[in-house]
């Protein structure tokens, strides 16, 4: 609610008190209650809708550079919010809180009729493992129970759930593509893509730019890895072939791993200091790539909301670039960088990177018992960590990661029940 409609309620609250002859004291107690609940429940528009918030054609839809991302238990109240606030992408999953977050999704479309003003992307996650025909149609069953609890007829983006390397080969299958094909038919879906932020990320991204149905992309890419030639080559390659790319975990790593929990770090400190925000330098370093058409964020209240729609609205300072490059220098060690086939073998088949990955979700994001049932539904070899002779696999990380303690701290939070 406006302040300007804000005041109208308390005028007229006001007068209707008064003239019930309530004291002008107890009058006040009241408006002020009121204040405070409207301005809770409503965005002030001075403040966010009044930003020229940058809207560019994507896809032949018109969304903003900042997509909403739902992996967290997302609550309706917030996505109504975003929505107002001008978010017009969203991006959820059948797998987010295990169908909870479509369900929110869908409760806000229903609610508001909003459904029409926001590019919705869901994706498929039970393809994996499987193969033949049964594969091909897990997207067409998944995707309808996604289209139930969204409360919608059809999605924007339909995508392949964190597709890796191992399957490639879903990109060449042609019943999977005839299955894409006959869904965009009927209107379901608009468009074809998938997710990913597997170790062959690069193969992937050009795999997908051949593949000639794959219409967008959504990618881990951040301040960290942006600069890898093997990554830049293939986001060229995918942004040649028109394919929509999206940025996503752009502000993993802006926050480093401590080494240890509540551990006071002079430098970062120093960092924060200078009033230097990372997360914000961060999502301005990806968007000052072109290529990239936006980036989708998780976003839990709306200071974070405010935040990353600054960081859309005003590109990245020279001052900022510079503190970003002596942020990353600084951090390099404190940060996996998913590259597991360097390590993996020395830990004995554990697989680091996701463990890492996962451990970062509870400590960096705070998503813990989202992150704790990642871990418990690894296989239960991936988890035997806290027998495993870890001796050799700190000399095995490139990056001076402290590999056994960490993952020996990732198990103990994360295997706890
Ligand atoms: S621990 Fe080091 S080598 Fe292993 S995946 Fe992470 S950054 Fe790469």
């Amino acid at each position: 609610m406006s302040r300007i409609a804000v005041s109208a309620v308390l005028i007229s609250a006001f007068s209707s008190l008064v003239g019930e002859g309530f004291s002008f004291d107890r009058c006040a107690a009241v408006a002020a209650r009121l204040t405070a609940h409207l301005l809770r429940q409503e965005p002030d528009p001075s403040v966010i809708l009044n930003v020229n918030f940058p809207v560019g054609e994507f896809a032949g839809v018109k969304v903003t550079k900042l997509g909403m991302g739902t992996s967290w238990a997302v609550a309706e109240s917030f996505v109504q919010r975003a929505i107002a606030s001008g978010v017009r992408y969203i991006d959820t999953s059948e797998t987010y809180e295990r169908g909870k977050a479509e369900i929110a999704l869908g409760n806000v479309f229903a609610r508001t009729g909003q459904r029409k003003d926001v590019y919705l992307v869901t994706k498929n996650s039970s393809y994996e493992g499987i193969k033949g025909s049964a594969r091909a149609k897990s997207f067409v069953t998944r995707l309808q129970d996604s289209l139930d609890r969204l409360q919608t007829d059809h999605v924007d983006c339909y995508y392949i759930h964190g597709i890796r390397g191992q399957d490639i080969d879903i990109l060449t299958d042609k019943e999977v593509i005839k299955t894409f094909e006959d869904l965009k038919k009927s209107g379901k879906i608009k468009f074809a893509g998938f997710s990913c932020h597997d170790r062959m990320l690069p193969e992937l991204v050009e795999a997908g730019a051949k593949a000639g149905w794959i219409d967008q992309i959504m990618i881990k890419y951040n301040f960290r890895e942006m600069e890898v030639d093997k990554l830049k080559r293939a986001v060229d390659v995918a942004s040649k072939a028109n394919l929509g790319i999206i940025a996503m975990k752009t502000q993993q790593g802006a926050s480093a791993f401590a080494y240890k929990p509540g551990e006071k770090d002079e430098k970062i400190n120093a960092f924060k200091d200078k009033g230097f925000k990372a997360p914000v330098a961060a999502i301005k370093k990806v968007l000052s790539d072109e290529r990239i058409h936006l980036v989708v964020s998780e976003m839990t209240n709306f200071d974070e909301l405010r935040e990353n729609m600054s960081a859309v609205v005003d590109p990245l300072t020279t001052k900022e670039a510079r503190l970003l490059e002596e942020h990353r220098v600084l951090t390099a060690n404190r940060y996996c960088h998913g590259c597991g086939h360097l390590c993996e073998t020395a830990a004995h088949g554990v697989p680091v990177a996701t463990v890492l990955r996962y451990y970062r979700y509870y400590e960096a994001y705070g998503k813990r018992e989202a992150a704790r049932e990642l871990y418990k539904a690894l296989p239960p070899e991936s988890r035997a960590i806290a027998d495993l002779d870890l001796a050799g696999v700190d000399a095995a990380c490139p990056h001076g990661l402290p590999v056994a303690d960490l993952l020996r701290r990732a198990d103990r939070h994360l295997g706890t029940v």
